[in-house]
């Protein structure tokens, strides 16, 4: 990856939705996310095929994401791993995990850059290479498990507005239709709870927590749909853990057996991020 996608590449760890000016290379981009806005993946799909665009990894002439990028990313996603320890939220002051959570690779190259840009306008070849990706995470994490609920983090409604689309339920709702996810129930329980602006942007660990707690609840009509359920949170992108905790407190507090969490990336703490890569993936949360 080139320096000029370094540099574009922004740290989630400052955001929940890092979606503060990233450009992309190659399409219209204010024209084509107006289009794409609220006409869901099929659409995004044909305007990703029929716009000329360029890989959003390495900007050479292809498609939003080159064959040698793609490559890339798919090996960066092969071995999904326990990702709590390196999210404080998560952690007792004991430093004992309250919440396991699989994460399909570190967030980091290809897969940071295509996660970003696919979050911004959820194209089609990036959507096909990153729901594998996911799907992994969770077979990692649920093991032969059936019956199991997947309950997706819901986006803010700002983000749900700019964007037209969820990332998480999108990734899920390809790899449903495609038969990834056998035995396995999307249970889109979960809302934002009415209130302030929840911006996480530059706070602080205490500061951001506090803010999440508490912003989201289960819709009414989805709680009997959890109750007694085994279930696991599913989201993008692992930071600090406070949203996964929060999703957690939610889905226990509407009466679900939360098992643990799938990330598709996680983030890695600055004091960590030259730390020996981690081992095996050890049984997950079931
Ligand atoms: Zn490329």
């Amino acid at each position: 990856m080139g320096a000029e996608s370094r540099r574009r590449m922004r740290d989630p760890d400052c955001t929940t939705a890092p979606d503060d000016g990233a450009r992309h290379k190659g399409v219209p981009t204010a024209r084509l996310a107006r289009l794409a806005q609220g006409v869901g993946e099929a659409f995004a799909e044909l305007l990703a095929v029929l716009a000329p665009v360029e890989c959003v990894c390495c900007g050479s002439e292809d498609s939003a994401l080159c064959g040698t990028c793609a490559r890339r990313l798919r090996l960066l996603c092969t071995r999904p791993f326990r990702a709590e320890g390196q999210a404080p939220a998560l952690l007792t002051e004991n430093g004992a995990a309250i919440l396991p959570v699989v994460a399909g690779a570190h967030y980091r190259d290809e897969l940071a850059q295509a996660l970003l840009s696919f979050k911004h306008l959820g194209q089609g070849r990036l959507a096909s290479v990153l729901a594998p990706a996911l799907g992994k995470a969770i077979r990692t994490a649920v093991g032969d498990g059936a019956g199991i609920c997947l309950v997706p983090v819901p986006t803010t409604n700002a983000a749900f507005r700019r964007r037209g689309f969820s990332p998480v339920h999108l990734l899920l709702g390809r790899l449903g239709r495609v038969g990834a996810l056998p035995g396995l129930h999307v249970a889109d329980a979960l809302k934002k709870a009415p209130g302030p602006g929840r911006g996480q942007k530059g706070l602080g660990r205490g500061e951001r927590e506090r803010r999440v707690r508490g912003s989201m609840t289960v819709r009414l009509l989805r709680k009997r749909s959890l109750q007694g359920k085994a279930c696991v949170i599913v989201d993008d992108v692992l930071t600090t853990g406070a949203t996964l905790a929060e999703a957690a407190r939610a889905v226990t507090a509407a009466g679900g057996v939360v098992c643990g969490a799938v990330v598709l990336a996680a983030t890695r703490p600055p004091a960590a991020a030259e730390s020996p890569a981690h081992g095996p993936v050890t049984p997950g949360p079931r």
